[in-house]
Formats: C-alpha cells, structure tokens, sequence
C-alpha cells in the first residue's frame, strides 16, 4: 500500500538496491541492520595502488557508503598486473589512481559516494583529508604515511586497519587505539637500511588480494558494530570506539599481527591484543610523525630536480646496484651511484641522500624513492 505513494522510479530503486545486496545481508553477521550501517559509513582509503584498489572494490561492491579514495600517484602499465580498479586505457592515459579509481567504481556501483582525492597524505593536510572518516584502511607503500596515520588515529581514537603486501608474504593488523596495540607497538622504528619494496623485489596479486580480503572483512565487522543513528552517530563521532566495547561482532574481530606467505605456505600470529608499555605513541602520546617531525626534508634542488634528505639509512651500493638493474640503467663507484629511470635519473649517496632530476613535484620525487629505494 505503500508503494502506491511513491513514484514508481523510487519503487525500482529501493527494489534494485534489495536485490543488490540480498546475498550478504542473507549473512546472518551482516542482517539489513548491518546493510544499513554499511550504507551510512564513511571509510577513508589511503593509498590506492594493488592492496587500495582490492580493498576499495570490495567495500564499494559490499555497499559501504562514503569511501574516500586518498592517492598521489598515477597508473602506469606495470600496475596492471595487480591494481584490480585499472585497466589499460587509465595507463595510457596516466590518470592519477584515485580518480581512474572512482570512474571504475561508479561502473559498478553508482550507489556509492567515491570522494576521489589526488594528495600526498602529509602532516599538513592530513585533518583536512580524514575529516569526517570513521576507519582508516592502508593502502600505502611506505612506513613513514603509516606512522602518519597511525598517530592520527590513535590521537583520535580511531580505528584502522594496517596491510602490507610485497613479494609472495602478506601482513595485517587491525589498530583499535586504547584497546589493542598499535602500529607503534608492535615496531617502535621505521625499518632501515636495506627495505625491499615491490619495485625491487616484485609481488604476487594472490598475496595482495588475500591481504585485502581479510582487511576489508574486518572492516566489515567493525562497520556493523557502529551505533546507528541520532544522538548515539554523533557520540559515535566523537568516541568512535566506545560503542564496540558492548558489542558482540567485535569479539570477532582479531587481535594478532597475522602474517602469511601465499608462496611458501609460511603463517604466523603475534597477539596484539594489550598496547605496549612505554609505547611512544599510544602510550605517551607523543605524536612526533602527526608533528611532522619524523619526516625527511625535502627540497627542490636547482632546476627540474628535488633533493630527498633522508634519514640515516646506509646504502650498500653493490647491492642497490644489483636490485635495481631489472629497473633501468645503474652505474655507481664508491661515491655514488646512479640510476636512469625514464623520464628520471637519481642520484643517491652512501648515506641514503638522493637527487631526483626530471621533476620539481616533491611528491613524484617521494614515491620514486620509496618505490625504488625504500619506505
Ligand atoms: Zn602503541
């Protein structure tokens, strides 16, 4: 009787919708409760390369309401081979990800808000990029955005989800601040020296979809156990962790650092379950990479180039050299060694040092090298 007063357009919308998601919210853990909370949730994406397009893709198709797709960088060939959002025409195109990211979402589910974002997540802009995410998910390649998130997040109290994958190995943890252990826990320094990354020591789709698979489920989880509506929302908004502690869905949420190696079979859980005593971050809440202070200078360095001044991280040349071949033209002698990645050419000295030509984008100059030297 209802529907005799709707517009009929409206009847086919709210059918269509019914239908779309009927299989999940059949998923006794979803329900059409859970369905709902899933359509009024606002999940932040940062970093859309292979883990950011499978997560994105499935919480898109899963029917999750606001995602905020966060990427400073552009599709090339090479990402075809596991960033699932992308296709060939984007890489011809070069379309920065976040955008290439939200056209192929729209394909496949215009019921959702995609806020596409083309950003480096930095100190300064991070509050502005976040404002109004209620989860966090990794997507990024490098540790020193993860510290960034990570003491926002726990200065917030808000949940995220950790994920990395790189070769054939895989890893995930989930943060709820002021309950488990955070990212700050669990590794009190960023890795140093020799970090291998994608670029140098290639990766497998399977591990990055696997990595992804577990990280969207529990998001899910954490999803469905948002409050509903009204003044509870709003509470919601400001202690977005309170309300999981009565619960029960977030009994089933982990608690471990989970590892694994699709390649070698090789798993392993570390418990994450209590913060670390002493921690820097969760513990004495000094949010030095929230400050900016952990981060590397960097500035333009003459014309078309930017002088990366990294922390201290001792660079084996031999070795760089070795890893880097398969990757471009590599020359180096005691001082320094150089490296031709078209339309780029770096520069990098044993203290880890780099002079990046062919760009004046601090943020192009960045992601070359993370991708190249490390995170
Ligand atoms: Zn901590």
């Amino acid at each position: 009787m209802a529907q005799e007063t709707q517009p009929a357009g409206q009847i086919c919308g709210e059918s269509a919708e019914i239908e779309r998601y009927s299989r999940q919210v059949l998923f006794r853990g979803i329900g059409e409760e859970g369905q709902r909370k899933l359509a009024a949730a606002r999940v932040a994406i940062v970093g859309c390369g292979a883990t950011g397009s499978a997560l994105a893709g499935l919480l898109a198709r899963a029917g999750v309401g606001t995602l905020r797709i966060i990427d400073r960088d552009y599709v090339e060939p090479s990402n075809l081979q596991r960033q699932s959002l992308f296709d060939e025409k984007d890489a011809a195109e070069s379309l920065p990800k976040a955008i290439a990211a939200a056209r192929k979402i729209a394909h496949f589910n215009s019921q959702i808000a995609v806020e596409p974002k083309v950003d480096d997540l930095v100190p300064a802009n991070i509050q502005g990029l976040l404002e109004g995410i209620q989860l966090i998910l990794d997507g990024t390649d490098n540790f020193e955005t993860r510290y960034l998130i990570n003491d926002y997040a726990v200065d917030r109290s808000l949940p995220w989800i950790y994920s990395a994958a790189v070769g054939s190995y895989a890893v995930t943890l989930n943060i709820l601040p002021g309950q488990t252990a955070c990212l700050a826990c669990i590794f009190p320094d960023s890795p140093r020296g020799m970090v291998e990354t994608c670029e140098t020591l290639g990766i497998l789709n399977s591990a990055v979809n696997l990595v992804a698979s577990v990280a969207a489920t529990e998001a899910l989880k954490l999803l469905v156990s948002a409050p509903t509506s009204g003044a509870k929302a709003q509470s919601h908004e400001e202690h977005p962790l309170a309300a999981l502690k009565h619960c029960a869905t977030q009994n089933q949420l982990r608690r471990t650092l989970l590892s694994f190696d699709v390649w070698t079979n090789e798993h392993a859980e570390i418990s994450a379950a209590q913060p670390r005593v002493g921690c820097r971050a969760c513990g004495q809440r000094d949010f030095v990479h929230l400050a900016g202070e952990g981060r590397p200078h960097i500035t333009l360095c003459g014309r078309n180039s930017v002088q990366i001044h990294e922390r201290q991280r001792p660079i084996d040349f031999a070795e760089m050299d070795r890893r880097l071949q398969p990757h471009g033209v590599v020359r180096h002698n005691d001082f320094v060694l150089k490296f031709w990645h078209d339309p780029y050419e770096m520069t990098l000295f044993p203290d880890g040092r780099a002079i990046i030509k062919g760009t004046t984008d601090t943020a192009v100059a960045r992601s070359l090298y993370a991708r190249f030297v490390g995170s």
